[in-house]
Formats: C-alpha cells, sequence, structure tokens
C-alpha cells in the first residue's frame, strides 16, 4: 500500500495538489488517523470477496483501506473533483468509483450490477452527515441481500439507533431499522481526528441483517410506520386516520392490533407495528397503493 491518506499531512498534501478543498456544502470531514480507517474497515469487511460498496469516498482516506481488505470496492461520490484523486492516489485495480449522488442510487439495481453470484455485500462509510438518515432509509428498504452496514456518523444520530421506544430520538427510522437489523457500536470516534474538524464526536455502528421477518409487501410496512410518526405529538391514531383519510376505518385497524388510540408512534414497539400490519395487512395495503 502507498503511504496512508489518513494522515494530516497526506491530506492537506493532496488538497493543495488537487485544489480539492473541504466543501462544507457535501459533509466534507475526512479521517487524519490511519487506526480509525483501519478499525471501520476491518469491522466492514470479513472476506476478501465480500462486495464492498462505500459511500462517499472524499479523498479516499477510508477507501485506501477498504481495497486492503477487500478484492472489490464500489465508491459512489458526488463531488466531481474527487475521481481523478482517487484514481491517482489509490491507483488500485480493486477500485470502481461511480460519479453520482447516492441518493439518486437504485440500491438494488446497484447491488444486482456490480455482485458475482454468491458473493456477499456490505456497505461502509463515513457518512456525509447532512443526509445520514436518507442514506440509512434506503439502505434498510432494500430487497437485494446485505450482509453488513458500517457506518459513522454523528454521536447524537448514533444515540437514536441505540435508544429503546419512549426515547426522544425514538423514530421512524429506528422501527424500520429493528424490522431489518441488529445494531452494535463498533466505536467511538473523537472530532479531533477528521480535517477540518466538526463540531460534534461521531461514533461508528454496524447493522447486520437478521432475516427474522419477511412481509410480502415491505413498502406497505415501511409506509405504515413512518405515517404513524409524520407528527409526533399527535397520537398514533391522529397519525393514522391522516394517512388513510378514514377516522372509523384507522379505529378499527388499532383496536384489531390491541393499540389504544391515545398512544403516540413513540411509545410502540416494532411488535406493535407488526401487530397492527398483520391484523390489517390487506387493507393498508390497498391504501398503501391507493396513496402512491
Ligand atoms: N470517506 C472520506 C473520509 O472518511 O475521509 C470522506 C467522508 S466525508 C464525511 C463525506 C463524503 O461524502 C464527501 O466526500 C462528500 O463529497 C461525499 N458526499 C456528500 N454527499 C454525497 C452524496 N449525496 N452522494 C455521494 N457522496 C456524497
Amino acid at each position: 500500500m502507498s503511504s496512508a491518506i489518513a494522515t494530516i499531512r497526506r491530506t492537506k498534501e493532496i488538497q493543495e495538489k488537487y485544489q480539492v478543498f473541504t466543501k462544507k456544502t457535501y459533509g466534507q470531514n475526512f479521517i487524519i488517523e490511519p487506526r480509525v480507517v483501519e478499525k471501520i474497515a476491518a469491522a466492514a469487511i470479513s472476506d476478501e470477496n465480500q462486495l464492498c460498496i462505500e459511500i462517499g469516498p472524499g479523498i479516499g482516506a477510508l477507501t485506501q483501506m477498504l481495497c486492503e481488505k477487500s478484492k472489490h470496492v464500489v465508491a459512489y461520490e458526488i463531488d466531481k473533483r474527487m475521481p481523478e484523486v482517487l484514481r491517482n492516489e489509490i491507483a488500485s485495480d480493486h477500485l470502481e468509483i461511480i460519479l453520482q449522488d447516492f441518493l439518486t442510487v437504485d440500491v438494488d439495481q446497484a447491488i444486482a450490477q456490480f455482485r458475482q453470484p454468491g458473493q456477499g455485500v456490505v456497505f461502509a462509510s463515513n457518512l456525509p452527515y447532512y443526509i445520514t438518515t436518507p442514506i440509512l432509509f434506503k439502505l434498510f428498504e432494500a430487497k437485494e441481500p446485505i450482509d453488513a452496514i458500517t457506518v459513522m456518523m454523528q454521536k447524537e444520530v448514533g444515540q437514536r439507533f441505540l435508544a429503546q421506544a419512549s426515547a426522544k430520538e425514538y423514530n421512524a427510522l429506528s422501527v424500520i431499522w429493528q424490522y431489518k437489523c441488529d445494531c452494535k457500536k463498533v466505536m467511538d470516534v473523537s472530532r479531533h481526528v477528521f480535517w477540518p474538524s466538526p463540531r460534534v464526536d461521531s461514533v461508528v455502528l454496524q447493522f447486520t441483517f437478521h432475516h427474522k421477518y419477511h412481509y410480502a409487501n415491505e413498502a406497505a410496512f415501511f409506509w405504515l410506520v413512518k405515517s404513524c410518526f409524520v407528527q409526533r405529538r399527535k397520537t398514533i391514531y391522529n397519525n393514522l386516520q391522516n394517512a388513510l383519510k378514514d377516522k372509523e376505518l384507522a379505529l378499527q385497524m388499532l383496536e384489531k392490533a390491541g393499540i389504544a388510540p391515545s398512544k403516540r408512534a413513540q411509545q410502540c414497539q416494532l411488535e406493535d407495528f407488526m401487530r397492527l400490519f398483520e391484523a390489517n395487512e390487506s387493507s393498508l395495503i390497498a391504501a398503501y397503493q391507493n396513496q402512491s
């Protein structure tokens, strides 16, 4: 491997050489500590034959290490200045760079396109913080099999994933990831190992897919969960009747599932949402199809 990109000296050198100074609008904070990228890559990739998809390689601090651990890394970057840097500075035939806003990527299509038969798929990223939630929704809602997602995010956002029902941070994403995944903390990361240094600390989390639940129409289940959280201060009944545009039906559905209409969505566990869905599956699928 050429010398580590994840140091302050190399980062500044590369920024000068290619005139790629950080853009705040793209959430650019580069890792400048080789032990951090080493640990993320080691957690993300357990087998060199796994396809590793990275979101936001930047100048390649983490990408370089991912290419050491996997023979096939596909990196999606939005900033058009970066592919040249990555090609020259990493120069690995393990790396494929795609210049594209990840929010416009069809994750299922991407996996189908790059995955070889029998190959496992993992995602790794030091996420652009301004779009952490939409990126994770995209990954959790994918249908193609994913082994694990290892991502760095702001510490307080990370805490949401570790929160129980009723905690302030509990939201639709909390329910949806639990439907799909188990989650564990890989490590805390200090704000001082980034250039430029952000105002908050970070955490690396790993989501592994448990394959416990398999609704035929998962999109309808995800829609139900999101609908119940639209207005957090309102009751689950209020949110559900807004989504269904039918007060009576909303009451009946909650009654069938044994959920008090006065509850708020954040007081409901994954099991409550699953009971609500299963007790009313065909009506909810019809309602979802009507509005989409
Ligand atoms: N991986 C590098 C590292 O760890 O040093 C950079 C991480 S930086 C926090 C986030 C990266 O995501 C930046 O390179 C940024 O340009 C890129 N990015 C931001 N929005 C993106 C998007 N919508 N799609 C793909 N990449 C994006």
